[in-house]
């Protein structure tokens, strides 16, 4: 029988719906892996830098210049933003109704590997790091400008995450704004802090790590776990252990664990459900709620093995046909 079940922190409901479900091996795997480890007409690819608008930042062998090869981390900016760095932050009323601001912002990409044919999954521990640690770099950097209410990381794999460049890269966006989409989560939180007086992610922890049967992998001051009201089929989620209300508050030592997680946990979806295509978000407080008791920073992963159809859009209700116990089971089980 279906069953609706609803997220204590976001307050969304899924149906959970095993009828038609495929096998986890038939999720993915739609399209042929990249062999090529250096592509001609990548913009991304090492040796291709003027293909780009020139780097924000890189880590790169020391003494080799901008925009040249020697990297192993590069950012640029998006050639096509959604956003840009200059303009007023002034909101207006159009017809005296409308309202409406200059399209102010930041949009970054973050090269994770100068190699076309690699993805988190398959790079080594110490690769990963380097990304986290750039997404923290470039977290605080933008944090410290006024004109940010919100920096949001996330990564786009594959055709069905909405992106066609192969090539290992994240993004950023600074908006000046906060969306309603994270403002309802933020007012969830502290909603739930009001009632309870604790952190709803710290008690949904700490739920998770004493029942266990969600749980993916677990490190000192790290866990993945399925959760409860899942949305799709395999969606995880990373949290710190330790109440952090933004990204911008981990360590350089904690950057180090969570590629450790991060990367094994990606490296499972990977192999238990061949290669699909997916999204994660890093979800922080918005820059002017630093420092918060009620939210917790975390990593959001949605493998996009279902279609978003006329019901998800209409109702905001998901239909996953996993079942989420099974899906930390069946993860749990693959070695990386
Ligand atoms: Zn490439
Ligand atoms: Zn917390």
């Amino acid at each position: 029988m279906p069953e609706l079940r609803q997220n204590p922190a976001t307050k969304e409901w899924v149906i959970i719906a095993t009828e038609r479900a495929k096998r986890p091996e038939e999720l993915g795997g739609k399209e042929e892996a990249e062999i090529e480890e250096k592509v001609k007409t990548c913009p991304f690819c090492l040796g291709n830098e003027h293909m780009t608008p020139g780097e924000i930042l890189a880590y790169r062998t020391y003494g080799t210049k901008s925009d040249s090869k020697g990297w192993w981390i590069r950012i640029i900016p998006n050639k096509y933003p959604a956003l840009i760095p200059k303009g007023e932050l002034r909101r207006m009323k159009i017809d005296g109704f409308y309202r409406h601001m200059q399209g102010v912002g930041e949009h970054e990409v973050i090269i994770e590997s100068p190699k076309h044919n690699l993805t988190i999954a398959t790079m080594d521990d110490k690769q990963v790091e380097e990304i986290f640690l750039a997404y923290r770099e470039r977290y605080i950097t933008l944090s410290k400008d006024p004109k940010f209410e919100m920096i949001l990381i996330f990564k786009n794999h594959g055709k069905g995450a909405g992106t066609s460049l192969k090539h290992p890269h994240s993004q950023l966006i600074a908006s000046p704004i906060t969306p309603m989409h994270i403002r309802h989560r933020i007012q969830e939180a502290m909603r739930y802090f009001d009632d309870n007086g604790e952190c709803v992610y710290c008690v949904m922890m700490k739920k998770e790590k004493e029942l266990e049967e969600r749980v993916v992998l677990e490190t000192d001051n790290f866990i993945s776990f399925e959760p409860y009201a899942s949305r799709s089929p395999f969606e995880t989620w990373i949290l710190p252990k330790k109440h952090q209300t933004s990204y911008e508050e981990i360590t350089p030592e904690g950057v180090k664990e969570l590629a450790y997680i991060a990367k094994r946990t990606l490296k499972k979806i990977y192999k238990g459900l061949n290669n699909p295509d997916f999204n994660y978000v890093i979800y922080s407080s918005p820059c002017h709620e630093k420092d918060v008791e009620y939210y917790h920073w975390h990593i959001q992963i949605l493998p996009r093995v279902a279609a978003v159809a006329g019901f998800e859009l209409g109702s905001g209700i998901y239909i996953n046909t996993v079942i989420p116990e099974n899906a930390a089971k069946y993860l749990r089980e693959i070695e990386t």
